[in-house]
C-alpha cells in the first residue's frame, strides 16, 4: 500500500497531523543543514561553537560565527515546504514542532510552532531572565543586557536542556498525533528524535520526508526520498482531492 491509499483509507481518523522539522526544510530556503552534504559541521567544530563552555571561553569568536548565520536567516524566506504546511492547516488541526531556530514556519504562517531549540533571532542574558526581542544590530560587540552580563543567543547548545514547556507540550502532541511527518531532520539530535517513537506507540502513521535515508528510516510507515519543497506541495493537494472525494 502507498502513502495515498494508506491515508485515504484511515481519512477519518486523521484529525491531528504533526510535523516534525528539521534543517533540511529550510535548505531550499538557502539556509545550509548541520549534517547533510555541504553542512556547517563538515567543516566547523560543534563542540567550539556550540556549547557554553565554548561561549564562555570566547564569546567573541562564537557571536561571530552566530552573527554570519543570523544575516542569512534574516535574508531568507521561507519556501514552498513551510508554505504548504501553513496552508494544512486549513483542513486539520496542525501542530509544527521544529528544531530550526530560523523562524520560517512562523513566517510562512504556522500557528502552532514549538521551538524544541529555540531562536536564533532574539538573544537571551546569561545571569539574568532577559530576553531581548528581533534584535538585529548589536550597539557593542559581544553585545550586553542592561544587568552588566553578556547576552547569547537564545538557541539550545548541546548539553543544555530544552524549554520544559515547550518540551512537556511537545510530547503531548506528539503522543495525540493521528499523522506525524518527519521532515529534513537526520533525527540524530535527542530528545527531539524520540518523537517519533512517542508517536508510534500511540498508533499515529509515520511518514518521513528526506532525500537520504535516516537512522530511523526502518521505523517509519512510509519514508520518501524527496525533497520537501517539491514534495510538500504535492502532499497537500493529493490531501485535498481525498478530502473531496469524501
Ligand atoms: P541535520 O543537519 O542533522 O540534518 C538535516 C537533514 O535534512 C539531513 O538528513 C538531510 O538529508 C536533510 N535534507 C537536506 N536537504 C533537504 C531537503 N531539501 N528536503 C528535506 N530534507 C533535506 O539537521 P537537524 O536534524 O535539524 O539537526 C539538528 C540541529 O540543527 C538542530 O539543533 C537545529 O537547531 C540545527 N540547525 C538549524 C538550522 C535552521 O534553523 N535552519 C540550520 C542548521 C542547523
Ligand atoms: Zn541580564
Amino acid at each position: 500500500m502507498n502513502w495515498i491509499e494508506k491515508i485515504e483509507d484511515n481519512f477519518s481518523l486523521i484529525k491531528k497531523i504533526v510535523f516534525v522539522t528539521g534543517a533540511g526544510i529550510s535548505h531550499e530556503s538557502g539556509i545550509p543543514t548541520f549534517r547533510g552534504k555541504d553542512g556547517l559541521w563538515r567543516n566547523h567544530d560543534a563542540m567550539k561553537l556550540a556549547t557554553i563552555d565554548a561561549f564562555n571561553e570566547n564569546p567573541q569568536f562564537v557571536w561571530e560565527w552566530y552573527n554570519e548565520r543570523r544575516k542569512n536567516i534574516f535574508e531568507s524566506f521561507p519556501n514552498k515546504g513551510h508554505q504548504a504546511i501553513a496552508e494544512l492547516q486549513e483542513l486539520f488541526d496542525v501542530v509544527v514542532l521544529t528544531q530550526n531556530v530560523d523562524g520560517l514556519h512562523k513566517k510562512a504562517g504556522s500557528r502552532n510552532v514549538y521551538e524544541l531549540h529555540g531562536d536564533i533571532i532574539t538573544l537571551r542574558c546569561t545571569n539574568c531572565d532577559f530576553i531581548e526581542e528581533n534584535f538585529s544590530e548589536f550597539s557593542e560587540f559581544p553585545p550586553k543586557c542592561r544587568c552588566g552580563s553578556i547576552l547569547r543567543p537564545n538557541v539550545v547548545w548541546f548539553g543544555e536542556s530544552l524549554p520544559q514547556q515547550v518540551w512537556r507540550n511537545s510530547i503531548i502532541h506528539a503522543s495525540e498525533s493521528d499523522l506525524m511527518i518527519i521532515v529534513g531532520t537526520s533525527l540524530v539530535v535527542s530528545p527531539a528524535n524520540t518523537l517519533p517513537l512517542i508517536a508510534k506507540e500511540n498508533g499515529s502513521i509515520l511518514m518521513e520526508i528526506n532525500p537520504e535515508k535516516t537512522e530511523m528510516s526502518a521505523e517509519m510507515d512510509f519514508s520518501i526520498q524527496e525533497k520537501s519543497a517539491k514534495f510538500l506541495p504535492e502532499f497537500v493537494n493529493e490531501l485535498k482531492k481525498i478530502k473531496s472525494r469524501k
